[in-house]
C-alpha cells in the first residue's frame, strides 16, 4: 500500500516518484499518508471490542505531519523526551493519550508532562519513581505510573535494538517491579495504573512477546490478590516489518494471541508501535551522480549518505533499493554509496540494477528510523520530507540550508 509500480515507474499514491524528486530535489523522504493510516487501522481493527490505546512511538518518525495524520485517526503517542512531547502538542495530539517512556526523564520533563496531564509515566527505575513523587508533590499533582518490566527474554533481533534482556539498561526485573509497585501504592502523589514492557524492535517471532506478556499477567494476578489493581497493560512496540524476506507476524495474529492470553481479565491494552506504522509508508529518493568502476566493485555514487539514512551502516540493515523509472543501461551489480567520508557509508551492496548517472533510486522501507536518525555529519543539510496524500504532495519539512547548518555557532571572542 502507498507505493506501487505502474509500467516500471514508481508511484507514491497517485504521484510519480521521479516527478516528486524533480520538484523537491534529492535526497528527499517521501511518505504515503494512506499507508500510515492503513497500518494504524490494522491495530485499531484488531483491538475492536477491547478497551485499548495505540500509542504511536514518536521516535520512529517524528515529523509533525506524521503525528498529525495519526492523531486525526485516534492514535495516542509514546514519547521519550520533552522534545517529542512538544511535537505531539504542536501536531494537535491529545496529551491524555500520551505515555512517557525512557530511562532518563529529567525533573523539568516530568513537570511539563504533569502540567499538561499525560496518560502515564512508564517508570524505569526505583530512583526515577522517587524523583517523580517529589516533582508531583511540588506541583500539587498526582502522577499516573506504570512500571517498565524487563522480563529477561531474548527478542531474537539485532543486539542494538534488543531491550528486554537482564543485561540491558531498560526497565527493572520482575521482582524489583513488584516491590516498586507495592511501594508506589503508598506514595502520596503517585497513582499506580499499569505495567509495561518493551523487549525490542523488528521482532519477527511472536514467542518472546507472548513470554513477556505471560510474565506481566502473572504479576497482574499477584498484585490483584494483594489489592493492587492494574488498569492497563502496555506491551511496547509493534511487530517487525518486511524489508526483504522476513516473515513477521501479522498485526491481527499478534493481537489475537494477546487477547486470548488475556482471558477475561479486565485490562486496557496499550501498544506502542513505531516501525510497523511508518516503515513501509516511506521511501528515500536519491539521485545517482556518478558511476565508478574499480577492480573490486562498481560503485553508484548517490547524493544520500549515512547521515541521511544510517540503518545500513549502524545495524547492517538490508533495505531494498530500486530505480524509480526504467533505464536503458544494462543491469549490473552495484554498490550504492554516498558522499560521506567513511567506508561504512553505504546504502546497499551487490545490487543488480539498470542505472546511469541521473537515475533516481528509491530506498524502500525508509519511513521508520530514517529521517529521525539523520545528522549533519560532513556538514550536510538534512533532507526534505514530503507527504503524499492521493494526488497532492505537501512539503512537510524543508530541506536544510547553509544558515541552518551554521546556526548557533560562533567564532572565538579573540
Ligand atoms: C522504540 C520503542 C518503541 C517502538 O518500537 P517499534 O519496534 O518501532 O514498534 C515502543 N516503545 C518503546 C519503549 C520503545 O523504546
Amino acid at each position: 500500500m502507498g507505493f506501487s509500480y505502474r509500467d516500471g515507474r514508481l508511484f507514491a499514491e497517485e504521484l510519480d516518484c521521479e516527478a516528486i524528486a524533480q520538484e523537491f530535489g534529492t535526497p528527499c523522504y517521501v511518505y504515503s499518508r494512506a499507508a500510515m493510516e492503513a497500518a494504524l487501522a490494522d491495530y485499531h481493527d484488531a483491538l475492536e471490542g477491547c478497551e485499548h490505546l495505540v500509542c504511536y512511538a514518536v521516535k520512529a518518525n517524528s515529523n509533525i505531519a506524521v503525528l498529525d495524520t495519526l492523531a486525526r485517526k485516534g492514535a495516542g503517542f509514546d514519547i521519550v523526551s520533552l522534545g517529542e512531547l512538544e511535537r505531539v502538542l504542536a501536531a494537535g495530539g491529545d496529551p491524555g493519550k500520551v505515555v512517557f517512556s525512557g530511562v532518563v526523564k529529567r525533573p523539568e520533563e516530568m513537570r511539563r508532562a504533569l502540567d499538561i496531564g499525560i496518560r502515564c509515566f512508564n517508570v524505569e527505575s526505583e530512583a526515577e519513581l522517587d524523583v517523580l513523587q517529589s516533582v508531583a508533590a511540588a506541583s500539587g499533582k498526582r502522577a499516573p505510573v506504570s512500571v517498565r518490566v524487563n522480563p529477561d527474554v531474548d527478542a531474537q533481533t539485532h543486539p542494538y535494538i534488543s531491550t528486554g534482556l537482564r543485561e540491558n539498561k531498560f526497565g527493572v526485573a520482575t521482582d524489583v517491579a513488584m516491590d516498586m509497585l507495592r511501594r508506589a501504592q503508598t506514595l502520596s502523589h503517585i497513582d499506580v495504573v499499569g505495567l509495561d514492557c518493551h523487549i525490542g524492535s523488528q521482532l519477527v517471532d511472536m514467542a518472546p512477546l507472548l513470554d513477556a506478556l505471560q510474565q506481566l499477567l502473572n504479576m497482574v494476578d499477584t498484585l490483584e490478590a494483594e489489592g493492587i489493581r492494574i488498569h492497563h497493560l502496555d506491551l511496547g512496540g509493534g511487530v517487525g516489518v518486511r524489508y526483504r524476506d522476513e516473515e513477521p507476524p501479522a498485526v491481527a495474529d499478534y493481537i489475537a494471541a494477546v487477547r486470548q492470553a488475556l482471558g477475561d481479565r479486565d485490562l486496557c491494552l496499550v501498544f506502542e508501535p513505531g516501525r510497523s506504522i511508518v516503515a513501509n509508508a516511506g521511501v528515500l529518493l536519491t539521485q545517482v551522480h556518478y558511476t565508478k568502476d574499480t577492480d573490486a566493485h562498481s560503485f553508484a555514487l548517490v547524493d544520500a549518505a549515512m547521515n541521511d539514512f544510517i540503518r545500513p551502516a549502524l545495524y547492517q540493515a538490508w533495505v531494498d533499493i530500486q530505480t524509480v523509472a526504467p533505464c536503458d543501461a544494462q543491469p549490473r551489480t552495484w554498490n550504492i554509496v554516498g558522499p560521506v567520508c567513511e567506508t561504512g557509508d553505504f546504502l546497499g551492496k551487490d545490487r543488480e540494477l539498470a542505472l546511469a548517472p541521473g537515475s533516481v533510486l528509491a530506498v524502500k522501507g525508509a519511513g521508520a528510523y530514517g529521517f529521525v536518525m539523520s545528522s549533519n555529519y560532513n556538514t550536510r543539510p538534512r533532507a526534505a520530507e514530503v507527504m503524499i496524500d492521493g494526488n497532492t504532495s505537501c512539503l512537510v519539512r524543508e530541506r536544510e540550508g547553509i544558515d541552518d547548518l551554521l546556526r548557533g555557532e560562533r567564532r572565538m571572542p579573540q
